[in-house]
């Protein structure tokens, strides 16, 4: 199984991920902890990252497209793995596509975790006392002022990834505001709908066998939720108008969302840039690695 996480700060990536983990026995791939481990062993990389990631900014592209292309290659992935924190930017999603078709990898979704943003600022807090509690050394970047520039960062950046896997037939949202238990089941649960786990063994995608299997509905978007409509994200957010396949039998948790309208020639022309500039990212990457 091989799936993405996306959500902001304070979402539950890092937690769903264990768990998907030890359900799956699948690799959990956080950019955020392999910088973070980069630093504290001060590599070259962990040098350049440090003061990035102290200020809520983001680490250059060609680092952590090396990271991840390096760890995709190693034999435990043979399993599976969950991205998490990565990809950020559609450039890096861009990226992540064409090392994925060098790899002969194939995606098999992207969980959305959405959450009320007024949230994300108390779990980050309750977080940082939790750790403190245990003993644990608290991450620098884990203060209201940095948390406000992560968030920014992630609504700017990230959050565009929703419409670039909506479009490509990859994206499952869920109510990140329930209990993680209950966040937890509705993971597993779409998971199992869309076949994920087996689609290897019936060497078929999950996309088909969503198209097949789940009737398209209304999309379930939670009045609570913060992404940004359409005319406020110039088209590229998670807009109600869109047709989403539901998942759910329940209303307003998960949704699928299909392919959508097309964007505008503003988002077209970005897209393309975009393109071109991961791919370069990509090739630079590659031919570091042929000349070491
Ligand atoms: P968050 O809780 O903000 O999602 P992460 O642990 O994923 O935290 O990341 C921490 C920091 O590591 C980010 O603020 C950023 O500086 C850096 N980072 C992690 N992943 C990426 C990435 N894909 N691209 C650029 N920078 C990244």
């Amino acid at each position: 199984m091989r799936l993405i996480l996306l959500g902001p700060p304070g979402a539950g990536k890092g937690t769903q991920a264990q768990r998907l983990v030890q359900r799956y026995g699948i690799i959990q791939l956080s950019t955020g902890e392999m910088l973070r481990a980069a630093v504290a062993a001060q590599t070259p990389v962990g040098l350049k990252a440090k003061d990035i990631m102290a200020s809520g900014g983001l680490v250059p592209d060609e680092i952590v497209i090396a990271i991840i292309s390096d760890r995709l290659d190693q034999p435990d992935m043979a399993r599976g793995f969950i991205l998490d924190g990565f990809p950020r930017t559609v450039p890096q999603a861009i990226a992540l596509d064409d090392l994925l078709k060098k790899k002969h990898i194939r995606l098999d979704a992207v969980i959305e975790l959405r959450v009320n943003e007024s949230a994300l600022l108390q779990r980050v807090e309750s977080r940082v006392a939790e750790m403190r509690a245990r003993g644990e050394e608290v991450r620098i970047d884990d203060t209201p002022e940095v948390l406000a520039k992560r968030l920014a960062s992630y609504r700017s950046l990230t959050e565009p990834l929703i419409h670039y896997y909506s479009e490509r037939r990859k994206l499952l949202t869920v109510d990140g505001m329930m209990t993680i238990e209950h966040v937890t089941r509705e993971i597993n649960r779409i998971l199992a709908a869309i076949g994920a786990g087996e689609a290897k063994a019936a060497n078929k995608t999950p996309g088909k066998a969503l198209r097949k299997a789940v009737p398209v509905r209304r999309p379930a978007r939670g009045s609570k939720t913060t992404a940004k409509s359409p005319s406020k994200t110039g088209g590229k957010g998670t807009g109600t108008s869109r047709k989403a396949a539901k998942v759910s039998g329940k209303a307003g948790k998960t949704t699928f969302r299909g392919p959508k309208r097309s964007p505008g020639k503003a988002a077209a022309s970005t897209k393309v840039s975009a393109a071109g500039r991961a791919r370069k990212a990509v090739k630079k990457v590659t031919k570091k690695r042929a000349k070491a």
